[in-house]
């Protein structure tokens, strides 16, 4: 799911336009729901910062989307993404963060306060801003794959995968994200093909062994999506292997697992993004090239995308913020 939409560009009337209409000034503005933003939220709120944090079009970002978490220090026993992000949320406000629904639609960085359209609607300025928008799923970007979107094709097995009971479907993809996915519609499912495009698994050998080990998973190697096929739902796929032959496969449900992009967007005119979009930070710190602006975990983050380093960066973004704001006397 986007978390921003694309930003129409400033010109100078609209610029004036922002600043006249601007309708709440805040010291620190969080934008982000994910552990990155929480953790920012809740260092933010304990050194007094007042922080307000829209949590964007996710709330708890994407591992709302995941099941068990068992690799975040803490919960000897695993915790469900979406309990570790309540537990999040809830920490923050204990602190006095102000959490709030609402996405940003538009910035303007071209001056101090910075400025931030909610909803289309409403702008906000703020002393120091925090970008904690996170990264969305990619899909392949097969015209049957967009026709069959909600109607078996999914990005997201843990919300989607209660549809697909006792039937067969099909995961693309072979990194964590594609193994935990095969892993957990297994669980569900009465067949799962893994497909993936090389010969072998970019994924962690835990989750190579949990899938190798998983009796109704059948990993095709070699093969990519030519196309999703159905009627009204999905009914199967056509793969290309790597002779070149065409191998149609039988499934009710199509889940894409191949990776992310950074909700970096609307930053864009003003903030340096690499050539992927993500959010290019000064090295040790999550200062970006505007003084005030930080930014932390997946969007400026394409090495190492954990709940933990998120959460790290977060905790660093509300340092540097409250340094920044010393600094400047604000
Ligand atoms: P990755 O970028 O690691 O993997 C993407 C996979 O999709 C790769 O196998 C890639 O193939 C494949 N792919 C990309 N584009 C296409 C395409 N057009 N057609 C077919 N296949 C395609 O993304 P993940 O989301 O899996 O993981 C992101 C990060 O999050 C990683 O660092 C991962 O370790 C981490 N993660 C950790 C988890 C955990 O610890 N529990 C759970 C989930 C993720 P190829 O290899 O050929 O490029």
């Amino acid at each position: 799911m986007d978390f921003f939409k694309p930003m129409d560009n400033l010109n100078e009337s609209s610029d004036k336009k922002s600043v006249s209409n601007t309708q709440e000034h805040v010291k620190c503005l969080i934008l982000g729901s994910g552990p990155a933003g929480y953790t920012a939220a809740i260092y933010a709120a304990r050194a007094n910062l007042a922080p307000v944090l829209y949590e964007g079009l996710q709330p708890g970002g994407q591992l709302t989307t995941t099941t068990e978490v068992e690799n975040f220090p803490g919960y000897p026993q695993g915790v469900t993404g979406p309990v570790m992000m309540e537990d999040l949320k809830s920490q923050s406000t204990r602190f006095g963060a102000d959490i709030r629904f609402g996405y940003a639609t538009k910035v303007d960085f071209s001056a101090t306060p910075y400025k931030v359209l909610i909803d289309d609607e409403k702008w906000i300025s703020a002393d120091a801003i925090i970008i904690a928008t996170g990264a969305t799923a990619n899909y392949l970007g097969l015209p049957s794959e967009e026709k069959y979107k909600g109607f078996g094709v999914s990005a997201c097995a843990t919300c989607d995968g209660f549809f697909y009971r006792k039937k067969v479907v099909a995961v693309v993809g072979g990194g964590d994200t594609a193994c935990e996915e095969a892993s957990y519609l297994a669980g569900l499912c009465s067949k799962v093909y893994l497909i993936v495009r090389k010969n072998y698994l970019r994924a962690s050998k835990a989750m190579q062994h949990r899938v190798a080990n998983t009796s109704n998973i059948e990993i095709l190697f070699e093969h990519v999506t030519k196309e999703v096929t159905g009627d009204q739902v999905v009914t199967g796929a056509t793969l290309v292997n790597s002779k070149g032959e065409e191998v149609k496969i039988n499934i009710d449900g199509f889940f894409v697992a191949i990776g992310h992009t950074p909700n970096s967007d609307i930053f864009k005119p003003y903030i340096n993004t690499d050539d992927t979009g993500y959010i290019q930070t000064v090295p040790g710190t999550t200062k970006t090239n505007l003084p005030g602006v930080f930014a932390c975990g997946d969007v400026q983050d394409k090495n190492y995308r954990q709940a933990i380093t998120a959460a790290g960066t977060g905790c660093m973004a509300a340092l540097d913020t409250e340094r920044y704001l010393a600094e400047s006397h604000r």
